[in-house]
């Protein structure tokens, strides 16, 4: 497979500049021979424009992004592929593709510990070890607990990866479309603000996003979960065919579906470009993928971006706020710090996108204060860091199957199959709002009987070589309602290691979400009861919010700037030099996978903000 094109790609650490391979159109700073000289000690007033003596024309770009994972990834690569000279700020270590996957190619018997975690580890991170995915082959791509702490007011369990290529390197890649109903429901049934977009202007950018990122899934037809631009699907294993023809038998709604996942089930001259080869169905894909693929910003934007030669990165700068210039009416720049020094230094760009992922760029908004923000950034309303909200996962059933004895499959596969919401969506009919979609599937272990507890020597070999039973089991992810009482905020007295407050959080559950949830396990129960499973369990795992990892809102978009701080082009109502991508933009949260739609948003803004400019509008 050919190595990606990180030509060109210029990224600099604390203290030292790496060049990646140079390539003739590489936008080198030669004065960067070394960070230290580059920066000096800011003192912060916020009602002055910090310029960064002697800096200002080094320092400035046509853009900044901040923030280098899915969403921030769009960002830079469609900014650099218009020609604007775009600088990706990145509070995270530098990620290079395929140089920096450590475990990708390693077997079980590799790791020290066999894949978990010493219980010191464990003791010591309570939080990041419980994330999904999480454990010894993948732990380098999560934060440590302590080294982020914040502070909750509620239990929220805040997953980060904090990275060049941020949480695309461990992302569960589903990428359902949302409905046009998905837009429509929250205002009609009474649970949100209009959304100042329909699905007829994002349809075209989902197409966009999933060509060059690569989607499989099939063409199914489904009004709550559209058809994209799909790679071949993932095929099913013998009893999940059985299954869904015994659901559509009994339920007229109810679709089991091959997933739509960012994983390349064929790749094609876009994604050889990039450097991607087809998904080898390791199922290994947290580690990061040694072939791309699956869809990261490390195997796929980023380097494309850089290929343009118009993208710098800078890791270990974390994003302290953004800079605005009161004369101007409109912000100029942000200020980072450098995570290893602790220095300040300010950059400037015609346009900012934020794309911190939702919480941080929640942080860094609100403490962006100025003059004309005193409560933070576009804060005019007071809205910015409410309406927060998540998706809830708390839900999921499961039993045996049987008949299926003979019946074996080979290999693996790095899909699951899903089923569309059902609920809620010409009317609301149910004694709750909102919907949830399912993820599903049919799986034979490994051992029989007695031999498997005996989990040792020759006789656990033995059981290991012989069939199992079959199980099916399937798991929601359903939609919350923006409350403003969901609400993120400074801490006024609690500063991390660079000075900057800590987040508070205060997020929880309510009344709609026991009731979407007492509804799934029910009717996920009465569907595994009609596919004739056997021994069904149901479970609430009582997770806090946040352990869902698609947290989202409080900068959400709208219509009216009473009640949102966003336009419908992801712009701040009263700045419109920034933009606001990531999942913070969100009028309401949906039952689909979130990033998929990030990236779309991410691109259609980008597009927009670069005609915005050619116009002299911005
Ligand atoms: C285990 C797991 C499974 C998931 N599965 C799915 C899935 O199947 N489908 C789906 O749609 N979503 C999934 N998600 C969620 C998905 O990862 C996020 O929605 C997505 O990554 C958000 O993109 P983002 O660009 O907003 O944030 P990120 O990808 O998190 O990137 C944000 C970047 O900003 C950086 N940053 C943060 N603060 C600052 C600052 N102040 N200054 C500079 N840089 C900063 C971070 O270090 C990070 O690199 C999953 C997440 C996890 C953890
Ligand atoms: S399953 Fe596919 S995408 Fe995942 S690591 Fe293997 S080859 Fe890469």
């Amino acid at each position: 497979m050919s190595e990606p094109g990180l030509n060109g790609l210029k990224r600099f650490s604390g203290y030292h500049l790496l060049i990646m391979k140079i390539s003739p159109n590489l936008r080198l700073d030669k004065s960067l021979k070394s960070n230290k000289s580059r920066f000096r000690q800011m003192p912060y007033d916020s009602t002055k424009v910090n310029i960064n003596s002697g800096g200002l024309a080094k320092n400035t770009f046509d853009a900044i992004v901040v923030g280098s994972g899915i969403s921030g990834g769009w960002a830079a690569k469609e900014l650099c592929e218009h020609g604007l000279k775009t600088l990706v700020l990145e509070r995270g270590r530098d990620v290079v593709h395929l140089k920096d996957y450590p475990t990708a190619t390693m077997n079980p018997w590799d790791f020290p510990h066999r894949g978990q975690m010493p219980d010191k580890f464990v003791k010591d991170n309570p939080l990041i070890t419980e994330a999904a995915g999480f454990d010894e082959s993948t732990q380098h791509f999560f934060i440590k607990d302590k080294d982020h702490p914040y502070v909750q007011e509620k239990p929220f369990e805040w997953i980060r990866g904090y990275q060049v290529g941020g949480k695309s390197l461990i992302w569960g890649r589903a990428c359902p479309r949302w409905s046009k109903y998905e837009f429509i429901n929250p205002a009609k049934f009474g649970y949100g603000i209009e959304w100042p977009i329909s699905y007829d202007d994002i349809a075209p950018w989902y197409s966009h996003v999933e060509t060059f990122a690569g989607i499989c899934g099939n063409k199914d037809g489904l009004e709550a979960m559209p058809d994209g631009e799909y790679l071949p699907p993932f095929d099913f294993n013998c009893p999940e065919k059985d299954m869904r023809d015994k659901l559509l038998s009994k339920y007229k709604d109810r679709f089991m579906i091959q997933g739509r996942w960012a994983q390349l089930s064929e790749a094609r001259d876009i994604h050889l470009k990039q450097g991607r080869g087809r998904c080898q169905a390791r199922d290994l894909c947290m580690r990061g993928c040694p072939f791309g693929g699956y869809f990261s910003s490390n195997s796929s934007t980023l380097p494309w971006a850089a290929k343009t030669g118009n993208l710098t990165i800078r890791p270990f700068s974390v994003v302290h706020s953004i800079i605005y210039d009161e004369q101007k009416g409109k912000a100029v720049g942000v200020r980072i710090i450098d995570t290893n020094t602790k220095q300040s230094t300010d950059y400037f760009a015609r346009i900012i996108f934020m794309n911190a992922s939702a919480m941080n760029t929640n942080l860094v908004l609100l403490n962006s204060k100025s003059k004309r923000f005193p409560n933070g950034f576009g804060n005019d309303n007071g809205l910015l860091g409410k309406y927060v909200c998540f998706q809830n996962y708390r839900g999921s059933v499961g039993g045996d199957i049987e008949g299926y004895e003979d019946k074996y499959f080979y290999g693996r596969r790095t899909a699951e199959c899903m089923m569309a919401n059902y609920r809620n969506i010409h009317k609301n009919d149910m004694d709750f709002v909102g919907g949830y979609m399912a993820f599903m599937g049919c799986y034979r272990t490994r051992g029989t009987g007695d031999k498997m507890e005996i989990q040792i020597g020759a006789d656990y070999k033995d059981a290991m070589s012989e069939a199992g039973h079959w199980g099916m089991y399937m798991y929601m992810q359903g939609e919350t309602v923006p409350k403003e009482s969901n609400h993120v905020a400074l801490s006024e007295n609690e500063k991390d290691q660079w000075g900057i407050p800590l987040l508070k959080m205060n997020v929880g559950y309510d009344d709609n979400d026991e009731k979407l949830l007492k509804d799934f396990l029910t009717q996920g129960s009465e569907m595994l009861d009609a596919c004739g499973v056997k021994n069904i369990n149901q479970h609430d795992n009582h997770w806090a919010p946040g352990r869902d990892i698609h947290e989202m809102g409080g900068c959400r978009m709208g219509k009216d700037p009473k009640t949102s701080l966003l336009n419908g082009w992801n712009q701040f109502h009263n700045c419109k030099n920034v933009f606001v991508t990531d999942g913070a933009c969100m009028t309401s949260t949906a039952n689909q996978s979130p990033s998929i739609f990030y990236m779309a948003l991410t691109a259609r803004a980008t597009n927009y903000a670069v005609e915005e400019l050619k116009k002299g509008n911005l």
